[in-house]
């Protein structure tokens, strides 16, 4: 027989995006169903480097990212849970004058934004971060960006959101979403014990790069394609530095974590699959990060892991309602960005639904960029076309 829940918003996907929305909502006292296939933060919020960024990012990402660091900072006594969170500072460092000029120009964007950024020569560099190697002739600093522990943030979302009312599924997989009258009414769900639906007329679409299967069932095709992206970790050292340090010209990142392991990653070289086998080329680019921090040499990797980013034609996520479906709103494609962006997007999701407009304007990340409408026999469809519709 099937189970019924009713409830005033469905989730589906228990990412930090999910559960940081069915967090606000509740604190709204908005009754919240959230349906995660696996667990709580099981894929890439769980999974990724941890970096809480406002530098470096595109322009509307940046005014979210600076909003959602006014949250992070609050955010252990929000949910009640030590979440590892540091402003630590992050580093973006370049070898060659390119990148210099590319920090700059976009250090000055930055300043004017009102996000305090430092543009270092290398006579700084080497003052300020002497543990670097002297192959990097400058770099761009920003002392607000930090890191938390992945593991821990979106399951402390996810307690937090349980403790106040939110009805949280693991191990179950969302199949289908029904809609009445043009406005969402179910959603279908299977779960250990059986079927499930879930009657709610808003349903937060949050399910990461396996967005695109739920919402075929809607005739909604998103341009969506996954990215595998690898990290490792070292064996404990002793602390030498706090920051998040990343080089474009070496593709490789390292950030130090509380339990004095470094964590280490690597841009590019990236593959569009859902696999999560660790490509055996990865060990030796890991190697890249002596070049950076040369007294890393000798220290063990213990593991390597990897998670799947959802990425867009344009880089940026998919957030908002979808013309033609009432109630259905999406938060998906959050690149290699959302894990700095989760509380604030939580936040505007909840305030979209319960006040019928989010306080930070969120145009930018409409979904119908993505879409143009196609008269068929029979009904009105949408299609994804892989350039923006403006
Ligand atoms: C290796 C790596 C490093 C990264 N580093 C950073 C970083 O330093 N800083 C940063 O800001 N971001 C970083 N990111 C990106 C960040 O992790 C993601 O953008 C963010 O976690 C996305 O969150 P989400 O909630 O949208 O999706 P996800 O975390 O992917 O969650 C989606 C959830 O939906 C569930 N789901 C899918 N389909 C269904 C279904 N049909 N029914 C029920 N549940 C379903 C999945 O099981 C999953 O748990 C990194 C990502 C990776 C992989």
């Amino acid at each position: 027989m099937k189970r019924k829940i009713d409830a005033d918003v469905a989730i589906v996907g228990g990412g930090i995006v999910g559960c940081a929305a069915a967090y606000y909502l509740a604190k709204r006292d908005v009754s919240v169903v959230l349906i995660e296939r696996s667990v709580v933060g099981g894929e890439a919020s769980g999974r990724n480097a941890g970096g809480v960024r406002a530098q470096c990012r595109n322009r509307s990402e940046r005014l979210l990212a600076m909003a959602s660091i006014e949250l992070w900072k609050g955010l252990e006594t929000e949910l009640g849970f030590d979440v590892e969170y540091v402003q630590g500072g992050n580093i973006r460092l370049a070898t060659t004058e390119e990148r210099m000029d590319d920090l700059r120009s976009e250090g000055e964007e930055e300043l004017a934004a009102g996000l305090h950024v430092e543009v270092w020569g290398q006579d700084e560099v080497r003052r300020r971060a002497p543990y670097l190697s002297d192959i990097f002739i400058g770099a761009k600093y920003c002392a607000t960006d930090g890191v938390a522990n992945p593991l821990l943030v979106p399951r402390a979302f996810g307690w937090a959101a349980g403790r106040i009312g939110v009805q949280v599924l693991e191990h179950t997989e969302a199949l289908d979403v029904e809609v009445r009258g043009g406005r969402v009414a179910a959603v279908h769900a299977q779960c250990q014990e059986g079927e499930l639906v879930v009657e709610a007329p808003w349903l937060i679409h949050a399910a990461g790069p396996w967005s695109s299967e739920l919402s075929q069932t809607l005739d909604v095709d998103l341009p969506l394609h996954p990215l595998r992206v690898v990290l490792a970790v070292t064996q404990p050292v002793a602390p030498f530095f706090t920051e998040f340090l990343s080089s474009h010209d070496l593709k490789v990142y390292a950030r130090p974590a509380r339990s004095r392991n470094i964590h280490l990653g690597l841009h590019g070289d990236r593959d569009t699959t859902f696999d999560k086998r660790t490509p055996p080329e990865a060990l030796c680019q890991f190697q890249r990060v002596i070049e950076m921090v040369p007294c890393l040499r000798g220290i063990d990797i213990l593991r390597t892991w990897s998670g799947t980013l959802a990425v867009t034609p344009d880089g940026l996520p998919i957030i908002g309602t979808v013309d033609g479906i009432e109630g259905y709103v999406l938060a998906t494609g959050f690149s290699g960005h959302g894990f700095c962006l989760g509380p604030i997007v939580g936040r505007l999701l909840s305030e979209r639904i319960v006040d019928g407009r989010p306080s930070m304007p969120l145009d930018e990340f409409r979904p119908s960029r993505f879409q143009h409408r196609v008269e068929t026999s029979d009904s009105l469809a949408f299609c994804s076309t892989l350039r923006p519709s403006d």
